[in-house]
Order: C-alpha cells, then structure tokens, then sequence
C-alpha cells in the first residue's frame, strides 16, 4: 500500500509517498522561511499563496523521487486540520481533486495526530504510549490509545513551547525560527545565571503555562545585565525542568511504559537528554524520531494515512478543512 501525503498548514509545503511497510519513498519539503522572515513570523495571506505556487510541483517530485507514478497511490492524505486555514484549504482542494480524479479514498488528516503517530513510522512503537508533543503552535501531553484515540492529559495554558522559544529569540533580536538560535546560544551560556519562576511546577495537574516565564526572562534581557548565551541557557534549563516535571507526573499518572516526543522543538538536544535521563531514572522506553521528521512534513501525514485506510477510516469529499480541530474530538 502506498499512500501520497500532503501537508500545508503552517509555513511548510510538503509531499511524501510512505508505504504500510514503513517507508519512507519520498518526504519532499520547502519552508517558507525565506518569505516570512522580513515580517518576524508567519503572514497566513503569505503562506497560502506560496502554497499555491509550490504544491503542485512538490506533488510531483515527490512521486518522481519516490519513483511511484500517481496512479499507483492508493490513497490521498492531506492534512485537514488544524492550521492556518487558507493554507489547510489550499491542501486539502488539492487533495480531493486527486482523489476524485484517481479514483481513490480520500483521507483528511489532523495534523497533531501525524506528530502523534509519526513514532510507529520510524520506531514501530507499540501503542498505547505516552507523547509529548512540543511544537510552535501546542504544547501537550496525551495518552495514545490508539489510532483515533487521544486522551488530553495536559496543556498549556498560553504560550507553546516553541512559541516561547521563538518570542525570546525575538526579544534578543534574532531571526525567526528562534528555537535553534536559543538552543545554540545555550552551548556557551550559565545555566544557573538567574533566577526564572517555576510556572506551575509542584501543581498535580498536568498542564503548563509559559507566559510568566516570558515576562519574567523579558525584565532581565532589557536590564542587561546578563550576556545573551546565559539568558538562553538558564531559559532552556527552566523549559527542560517543567517538561520533565510534568512527564514524571504523567507517567506516575497513567504507569506507561513508553515516553515519545514530538513536534519542531523535540529538535532540542538539551531538552532530549533531560526527557532521556527521566526514562532511564523511571525505566521506561523514550522514542525521539529523527529531527527531520519532528518538523512539519508531508511524511507524518501520509504515514497517519496508512494507518487511517488500514482501519478503513476513510473520509468523504464532502470533508471541510477546520482551523481548529482538537486531537481530543476525532
Ligand atoms: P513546528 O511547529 O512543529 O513546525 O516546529 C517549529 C517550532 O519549533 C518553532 O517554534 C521553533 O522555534 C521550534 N524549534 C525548532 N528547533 C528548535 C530547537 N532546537 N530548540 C527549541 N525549539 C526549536
Ligand atoms: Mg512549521
């Protein structure tokens, strides 16, 4: 079974072809950083129409690369949801006019649950398993049942994880995407250089909150008092300490056996070897898929395809892409 993949529902326009063997025969993406850059952050208006420009040609190498030609696809994917909506509708028209064509099932796919099953993809994880999804737009921890099948133990209150990342990159004045810029700032930077609250931390329950963070971490980058490489690390460290703390109590919660992140920030080396000493410390297993596959991309999508026409959860022409759409509600 080859399923081709679509995703457009933020600034990346991405086409895969995956197999229910598990691979991967193509996974072609183009970020649209370059466009959005000048203005800080993602313009929707902007996004749509670089998806217009691009898909069509994306579709086609990636059924070039993946030497599959189209009428051998067995199922079009496409994220559905949620995400910018113009982008999202650009995806999914795309989609359905291949399907109706082709003659062949149409599967809308919510994007969160592509970050969600991308682990069994790479790793062939076993459900149920705990995730950490922790990108620039969610921060979340669910208990994967199965497919179609998420309970929400958790989430943030305000801010993404990544979004936080992004915004103090912002405050130091460096470009978008922040998160890698952060990241390497904290290689040379003292982690223990101040003070940062503990949003939440000590709290049973699960969710996160980041806003007090940034308003605190934004008082010492205008005192200037401290370098930017220490105001990275002691930002990263804290983010770490509330992840961990809270995937500890999700695990004394739900006793799983399985820890698996997901999402652009799982990127993050520092933020992968603090998850990684809290599995060794409580034996269970942590899945951290590739990098290139945390990000947003075509892959996840038609991966989370496979899975669905496995099942026979095939979807109708009729679908109508949703900008919101909660894991929690399929
Ligand atoms: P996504 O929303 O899944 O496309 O991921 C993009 C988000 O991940 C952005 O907010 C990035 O700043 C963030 N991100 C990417 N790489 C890293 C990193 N190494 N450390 C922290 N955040 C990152
Ligand atoms: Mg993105």
């Amino acid at each position: 079974m080859k399923v081709l993949g679509i995703e457009t529902s933020c600034d990346e326009t991405s086409a895969a072809v995956v197999t229910d063997d598990r691979e991967i025969l193509s996974n072609v993406v183009r970020s649209q950083i370059a466009e959005h850059e000048i203005y800080g952050g993602v313009v929707p208006e902007i996004a749509s129409r670089a998806h217009i420009k691009f898909l069509d040609g994306i579709i086609r190498k990636a059924l070039e690369v993946a030497r599959v030609a189209i009428a051998e696809i067995d199922g079009v994917a496409v994220t559905a949801g949620p995400g910018l909506i113009g982008g999202v509708i650009v995806g999914v028209m795309e989609a359905k006019a291949l399907a109706s064509v082709l003659g062949k099932p149409f599967l809308a796919v919510n994007h969160l649950e592509g970050h969600a099953l991308t682990a069994r993809l790479t790793d062939d994880v076993e459900f149920p398993y705990l995730l950490l999804l922790v990108s620039g737009g969610h921060c979340q921890i669910l208990n994967v049942k199965g497919v179609g099948q998420y309970e929400l133990l958790g989430e943030t209150l305000d801010d993404a994880v990544g979004e936080s990342f992004d915004k103090l990159a912002k405050m130091l004045k460096f470009p978008m995407p922040g998160g890698p810029k952060i990241e390497a700032l904290a290689k040379s930077g003292n982690a223990n250089a101040f003070e940062l609250p503990r949003p939440l931390l000590g709290k049973k329950n699960l969710d996160f909150s980041f806003s007090g963070l940034k308003t605190a971490v934004k008082k010492v980058v205008d005192s200037r008092e401290f370098p930017a490489e220490d105001i990275a690390a002691t930002f990263q460290q804290r983010i770490g300490e509330i992840l961990v703390e809270k995937m500890q109590s999700a695990l004394n919660a739900t006793s799983a056996k399985r820890m698996v992140v997901a999402g652009g920030v799982a990127a993050n080396l520092h933020l992968r070897g603090a998850l990684q000493k809290l599995a060794d410390k409580s034996k269970v297993e942590l899945i951290c898929p590739p990098v290139a596959l945390c990000t947003d991309n075509a892959a996840m999508i038609a991966w989370a395809g496979v899975e669905k026409l496995r099942l026979g959860l095939v979807d109708g022409l009729d679908f109508k892409p949703r900008a919101r759409w909660p894991l929690v509600n399929l």
